[in-house]
């Protein structure tokens, strides 16, 4: 007997992934094809749970809405939704919007950065769990990066990120204060951890150094990955209802093979 099912996951924010899985006697008498089986719809499983960020940028210009901070709009989107991955999050960034207010175009104390975020009509969304990302052109007399609150929504991010390293960028400063508002306080245990201070931890170049490739930098600890998919800013992926159905189809399907089989899946 041959049969066939064919099932679209959406997994991230750009990534689609398309499994077609044609199954036929083979599987019963070959275990990497029943493994193959078994791993694919674990994902459609891990899929069902997927969760998002949603981050409203919004640059800082002065008065006149000229000197605009990273008006380009660049967000180091790819390394930054690898680091994520991690803990199956999506980080996904609405279109820039504009804040006007020259004496905002650069910070120097919590002060400053308190009052950036939690003054109405400086640009946030009107979403509470729209996390709200500042970008400005210097934080401390450029000696800061980024800010971010512990567990509670605003970053502040300087445009010393995009000239760091003669413009190869301090492509983590982002994730890292993202983290900061998913409540992670900072490790000093290893510089492979996306927490440690920006003093001690090894910055990505690009996404082949990121966990779990090359040398692994800006790694999540599974306590990390648990604390920050508890807050509020994560939210559950909208997702369509026929994939919603599809990957719930696929879950139900390991489990009867694991009743019809009697063989434990570490799941
Ligand atoms: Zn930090």
């Amino acid at each position: 007997m041959t049969f066939r099912y064919f099932f679209v996951l959406r997994l991230g924010n750009h990534q689609i992934l398309h499994y077609y899985i044609e199954m036929n006697g083979l599987l019963r008498t070959n275990p990497m094809l029943r493994s193959i089986l078994i791993s694919t719809f674990f994902f459609a499983c891990h899929a069902f749970g997927a969760s998002i960020i949603v981050v409203q940028p919004i640059s800082v210009c002065n008065d006149a809405g000229g000197d605009c901070s990273n008006s380009a709009g660049q967000y180091f989107e790819a390394e930054t939704d690898k680091i994520w991955n991690q803990a199956d999050i999506d980080i996904s960034f609405l279109p820039l919007t504009e804040f006007h207010n020259s004496s905002f175009q650069s910070i120097n104390s919590n002060t400053d950065f308190v009052s950036l975020v939690n003054t109405p009509g400086h640009g946030q969304h009107a979403t509470s769990t729209v996390l709200n990302m500042w970008f400005l052109k210097e934080i401390d007399s450029g000696t800061v990066s980024g800010l971010g609150f512990l567990g509670a929504n605003g970053v502040a991010i300087a445009d010393s990120i995009f000239t760091f390293a003669d413009g190869a960028g301090r492509r983590d400063t982002i994730a890292h204060e993202i983290g900061h508002n998913l409540n992670l306080d900072h490790t000093n245990e290893s510089n492979l951890r996306l927490m440690a201070p920006g003093s001690l931890r090894l910055k990505p170049t690009n996404t082949l150094n990121i966990f779990p490739d090359g040398v692994g930098v800006s790694q999540l600890t599974a306590a990390e990955i648990a604390t920050a998919q508890s807050s509020p800013l994560v939210v559950p992926v909208p997702e369509p209802a026929s994939y919603a159905a599809l990957a719930l189809i696929g879950c139900l399907l390991v489990v009867v093979r694991r009743r019809f089989q009697g063989v434990a899946i570490s799941m």
